[in-house]
This record gives C-alpha cells, structure tokens and sequence, in this order.
C-alpha cells in the first residue's frame, strides 16, 4: 500500500507529497490536476496502466475523428488510427482484455475488433447500428489501400459516410469523447480526459487540492504532464514521477543521472 499524497511510481516507489502520509489509496497526480486543483487516486500501476490506455485510445480516436469531420487531414491513416483505438476501447471497456490476441501480446487488428463487436450485443450495445458497423468496416479495409505508397491512385477511397459512420461510434459508453476534445490540442485532450476520468477520485478537501505542486516538463515527450511530487532530492531537477501523457517513468537513477550529468 502506498501512502496518500503519493505519486504513482512504477518501481513501486512511494514518492511522498506535501507531507500527507495517510494509508489510504495513493494518488496520481494529472496535469489537470495540477493545473486546476483536481487530483487523481489510483490504486496500482495496472489499474494506471488501463486509465492511461483508455484515455490514450479515446484521445487518438477523438482527434483523428474530428480532424476526419473537419476535413482537416488526408482521411486514409487518421481513419485507420481513429477506428483502430475506438474499437479497442470499446472491446476493452465492456469485456477487458478481450482486445487482444490470445495470447495477450497485441491488442488485435481494427477488423477483429470489429467482428467482436458486431458479433457481441452485449459489447455492441444498443447505441451502435449494423449499418454504420458495416459502413465502418468498408472504411477500415480501403483506409488499406494506402499504407504502401498508393496516395496517387488510391487517394480520397474514403467518403463523407465512412466519416459519419466513425463519428457515430462516438454514441457507444467507451468514448463518448468528441464534445469534450472538440477545439483542443493532444495535451489539452489528454489532460482533459484524464481530469473527466478520475474526477470522482479528487480529494475533497480545498486544503489538499491546493497542495498539489505544478506539473513538469517531461524530458521524452515535451510535454508539461510529468507527474512528480516537485523537484528532486538534489533541488534541481523534477523528482521521481510518471508522465500521464507518454507513460514515460522518471525514476531515481534518473535523478542520479541528471544530477551525476550537472555536476561532472
Ligand atoms: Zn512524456
């Protein structure tokens, strides 16, 4: 168990924050979190690991769709990435771990996803049509077309209703996702999501909310979403910590790293 207050590390590390050292379910710290006075409480590394998978996949999904609708961007691979981890969200939400192969290495293709999907009310539910599946799974096999450096002839195989037919996977309870991304950028989006998913978890009290420190730039991926309870030991760099964005882990050999790389 690790301690309130504490920031979720892989290593198992429990990384202390603020001096709140409670028993209870440890917290893992967003940037919106951070940004906003909201915090985040998981209670292991695998039940981060399936927070961050679900945010990631609605992300993808959500942007790719609404750039599609928005006729922001060539439809071919923005199709296929946005079908792809809508269906796995989908398959993941309902029936977890069904979204890979069987013998768990890979989640499964967009046209396996599907099938489980038409196959299975209980997965599909009432807010998905066989129409729009069908029409989908026209997209998914000419959004093929185009992996292997056709564009000249093959370009623009995917219409308006392939388009609507993404959009409406949208209805299904695993997304649900565009109104909330709509007009925001992949760390916006994220940040977003991982506040609407984890809102329930927030601490309610103002005092500890407000002791939340400010994000840090993540060192892999650019982003201000790394995680930490502040700088580190040293007082130089970002401490231990995980970025809710690339999943990158920080971790104290990090800290001894930089801090070996400053001083040398
Ligand atoms: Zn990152």
């Amino acid at each position: 168990m690790l301690c309130r207050g504490s920031v979720l590390s892989r290593s198992g590390a429990c990384v202390v924050l603020g001096g709140l050292t409670e028993d209870v379910r440890p917290h893992l710290r967003n940037a919106s979190a951070i940004l906003h006075g909201y915090i985040c409480s998981v209670a292991s590394t695998d039940e981060f690991t399936a927070l961050r998978r679900r945010v990631m996949r609605r992300c993808v999904y959500a942007l790719n769709a609404l750039a599609l609708r928005d006729d922001r961007v060539p439809r071919d691979g923005a199709f296929d990435a946005a079908a792809a981890n809508a269906l796995a969200a989908i398959v993941a939400y309902m029936a977890s771990g069904r979204e890979y192969k069987s013998n768990g290495s890979w989640v499964q293709p967009p046209t396996a996803l599907l099938a489980i999907v038409r196959r299975e009310p209980e997965i599909k539910t009432d807010t998905l049509n066989n129409s729009e599946l069908h029409t989908l799974g026209e997209g998914i096999e000419k959004a093929k077309l185009i992996r292997h450096g056709r564009a000249d002839e093959e370009w623009d195989v995917l219409n308006k209703r392939h388009v609507d037919a993404l959009i409406s996977l949208d209805q299904h309870p695993a997304l649900q996702v565009l109104e909330i991304v709509d007009g925001l950028d992949f760390t916006q989006a994220a940040v977003e999501l991982y506040r609407t998913e984890t809102e329930e978890l927030m601490p309610f009290s103002p005092k500890e909310r407000s002791m939340v420190p400010e994000p840090s730039e993540c060192d892999y991926c650019g982003r201000m979403t790394l995680i930490t309870e502040g700088s580190d030991v040293f007082g130089f760099d970002p401490g231990e910590g995980t970025c809710i964005a690339c999943g990158r882990e920080r971790t104290y050999d990090d800290t001894v790293h930089d801090y070996a790389w400053r001083v040398r």
